[in-house]
């Protein structure tokens, strides 16, 4: 067998936790994962390898988003509101626009999703391919859709008059026990429930849970039972106390936490993604984002309680993984590291943030010995920034900021050129 060798020599790493950077450092790269990390010039590869030169790089893990919704609109020309779109679009055009966005993510340094699917778009089925290489695209791991109940925030999205399918929505402890059952059949990588109202769903009001603490705590049994984690959508104070109650593993937004809140989630080890990025989107693009203005008008509102929650939920020693929310026009692809920036203008250091998209997030998808860190054996997802991200978050979107980006050891950076992304 062949081995497919690269060798990035002269190069800076931030290894994917803590403050430390190496200076003049090799890197070597063989069938997709790290072979190696060393002082250049002491790591020698074969006469077939790809030699990199990285002066004046630093190597970083490749980014992870663990909160997007990929099948969405992608065609910014043509912007769609998001109920019109998610009930109008055929899922074969859904995904194709999740194909672009998952080249915009790998384009700006992020392999790996983690896919809040939405039904019929091919999110399954777009992961599956990626992974035998039939297409370029993120590792993606993917809820064949959000499970919520009748009148909540996951129905709420869609038309009141649209015809649903089977489970689309889940009410009582059976139904609850089902969906999470059938999604595991149809390849679900973790299992996503709502349990409070929207900010942007029509007739929603912020301040609703969803879902009874029994019928949310089945829904986390039956996705452990198959090793699979639950990442629960919740604005409200009461959604989220249901939530933890029931012991899920991510907490989405988390926008209105009190000090309970916050001393359950430290207790149980849950995770905070807190979706920053996509209130910033909307409230800097305002109805250009395609947003409705009863969506933007509680935004305002969101956007004060989550920053006030994450600056709690950080000084008390919660832990945080990155997601940003991205969803087409809503909040784009390619835009991830916008997440990574709120957090340092909220206080948190440059290194601090970049381990909420690395390492820790490895650690909150259960992939740590996989990816998230630059360690031999790890899968070759690797960054080249040109200069130092922990002395300036901002470089990971600044144009020319990017230099180089590896997949599986296999450089994505241009990865379909023929292609406006
Ligand atoms: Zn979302």
């Amino acid at each position: 067998m062949t081995i497919q060798e690269t060798l990035i020599e002269n190069v800076a790493v931030w290894r994917g936790r803590g403050e430390h950077v190496e200076t003049a450092m090799a890197i070597r790269i063989e069938n997709g994962r790290i072979a190696a990390i060393a002082p250049t010039g002491t790591l020698s590869a074969g006469p077939q390898a790809t030699v990199v030169d990285g002066a004046g790089a630093t190597a970083i893990p490749g980014l992870c988003d663990i909160h997007v919704h990929l099948a969405t609109n992608s065609d910014y020309g043509r912007i769609v509101d998001n109920a019109t779109y998610r009930a109008l679009v055929p899922g074969t055009e859904k995904l194709l626009h999740g194909v672009r966005n998952g080249l915009r993510a790998l384009k700006a340094g992020v392999t790996t999703l983690r896919v809040m699917g939405h039904r019929e778009s091919g999110d399954v089925e777009l992961a599956a391919m990626i992974e035998r290489g039939l297409i370029p695209g993120p590792r993606l791991l993917v809820a064949p859709w959000v499970i919520s109940m009748t009148g909540g925030r996951g129905d709420l999205f869609y038309p009141a008059a649209w015809p649903r399918q089977y489970l689309d929505t889940a009410d009582g402890i059976e139904e609850c026990r089902k969906v999470v059952r059938l999604q595991r059949k149809l390849g679900a990588g973790f299992i996503k429930v709502t349990a409070s109202a929207g900010v942007l769903s029509a007739d929603d009001k912020v301040h609703w849970p969803n879902y009874t603490v029994e019928e949310l705590k089945v829904i986390v049994s039956e996705a452990h039972d198959y090793d699979l984690k639950v990442a629960a959508h919740a604005h409200s104070t009461e959604g989220i106390k249901r939530a933890l109650l029931a012991g899920v593993d991510t907490l989405e937004h988390g926008t209105n936490l009190d000090d309970e809140c916050i001393a359950m989630m430290v207790e149980q080890g849950t995770w905070l993604v807190p979706t920053l990025a996509i209130t910033d989107s909307l409230l800097r693009r305002g109805a250009a984002s395609g947003a409705r203005a009863e969506g933007l008008a509680k935004l305002e509102i969101a956007r004060a309680n989550q920053s006030r929650s994450i600056l709690k939920a950080i000084a008390a020693g919660v832990k945080i993984a990155m997601g940003t929310d991205s969803s087409g026009n809503l909040c784009r692809f390619g835009e991830h590291a916008r997440e990574l920036e709120l957090y340092v203008e909220l206080g948190m250091t440059p290194a601090k943030a970049l381990e909420t998209a690395t390492s820790a997030a490895a650690e909150a998808l259960d992939l740590a010995g996989e990816i998230g860190t630059l360690d031999a054996g790890k899968c070759a997802d690797i960054v080249l920034v040109n200069g130092n991200p922990l002395q300036d978050i901002y470089l990971l979107q600044r144009e020319g900021g990017l230099r180089r980006v590896y997949r599986n050891g296999v450089d994505v950076t241009d990865p379909w050129p023929a292609v406006d992304l």
